[in-house]
C-alpha cells in the first residue's frame, strides 16, 4: 500500500510538531499548515487522503474550511478530523455539521489520535470500494472499477456486450428499458447491434448467470427489466 499522505492543519507549533511526529512514525506522509489558505493551497496542490484540522485557526477557522473542502469536487469524500481544544458540544455539532467525520478534544493521546486516523482511513476505503461494487440479489456481483461481474464468489466470463447489458439494467433495478434503450447503452461496442441481437446477449447472459438468470425479467412487447428482488 502507497504511504498515505495526511494534511495537519494547526496554528500552535508544538501541538502541530507532536501530532506529525506520531503519524511520520506510524509511516504516514505529513505535511503541515499554520493557517487556512495555506490548508487549502496545500490540498489542492497535493493528493491528500486525510485531514487533521485544528478548530481555531487565524484567517479561516476549521468550520469554515470544512465547508471549502467539502465543497471542492476532491473534497468530498476526504476524512477529515477536528482537533478542538474546547469539549463543548455545540462546537463538536458545529464541526460535525460542517462536515468532520470525527473530532478529537484537546489534550489527546498520541495513541488515540493514530487510532482515530486508521479508523477514518479504513471507513474511507471501504466507502470507496462500496461504490465501485454492485452488490445483487443471489451473490451477483459488478465490479465496475475491474469491469468483472460474479456469482457466489465465482468470476462470470462475460461477453463485453453481455457484461454492459448486465451493468446497464443492474444499475437501474426495477426500471423497464426498451431494446432501443439497451442498444443506444451499449452502442460503441465496435459492430451494429439490433434489437434481436440485444436479445440474443440476453439471452447468453441469462445462461452465464443460471439461476440468477431470472433476475433479468422478459418485459413482453417491451424489452427487458432488473428485477431488485426475485418475485
Ligand atoms: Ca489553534
Amino acid at each position: 500500500m502507497s504511504k498515505k499522505t495526511i494534511l495537519v492543519v494547526e496554528d500552535e507549533e508544538d501541538i502541530q510538531q507532536l501530532v506529525a511526529f506520531h503519524l511520520i512514525k506510524e509511516g504516514f506522509f505529513v505535511l503541515c499548515a499554520d493557517h487556512g489558505n495555506e490548508c487549502l493551497e496545500k490540498f489542492q496542490a497535493e493528493q491528500v487522503d486525510l485531514i487533521i484540522m485544528d478548530l481555531m485557526l487565524p484567517g479561516k477557522d476549521g468550520l469554515e474550511l470544512c465547508k471549502i473542502i467539502r465543497d471542492h469536487p476532491r473534497g468530498k469524500n476526504v476524512p477529515i478530523i477536528m482537533l478542538t481544544a474546547k469539549s463543548e458540544e455545540n462546537d463538536i455539532i458545529e464541526g460535525l455539521e460542517a462536515g468532520a467525520d470525527d473530532y478529537i478534544t484537546k489534550p489527546f493521546s498520541p495513541k488515540v489520535l493514530v487510532a482515530r486516523v486508521k479508523a477514518q482511513l479504513r471507513r474511507a476505503k471501504k466507502a470507496a470500494s462500496d461504490k465501485s461494487r454492485l452488490l445483487l440479489p443471489m451473490k451477483l456481483q459488478i465490479d465496475l472499477d475491474l469491469h468483472q461481474a460474479s456469482l457466489d464468489g465465482k468470476k462470470l466470463e462475460l461477453t463485453v456486450s453481455e457484461f454492459n447489458i448486465l451493468k446497464f439494467l443492474a444499475q437501474h433495478p426495477d426500471r423497464v428499458f426498451s431494446r432501443q434503450q439497451i442498444i443506444d447503452e451499449i452502442r460503441g461496442d465496435g459492430y451494429e447491434v439490433t434489437a434481436r441481437a440485444v436479445d440474443v446477449q440476453v439471452h447468453g447472459l441469462r445462461k452465464k448467470l443460471g439461476k440468477a438468470g431470472q433476475l433479468i425479467e422478459t418485459v413482453r412487447g417491451v424489452g427487458y427489466c432488473f428485477r431488485a428482488k426475485v418475485s
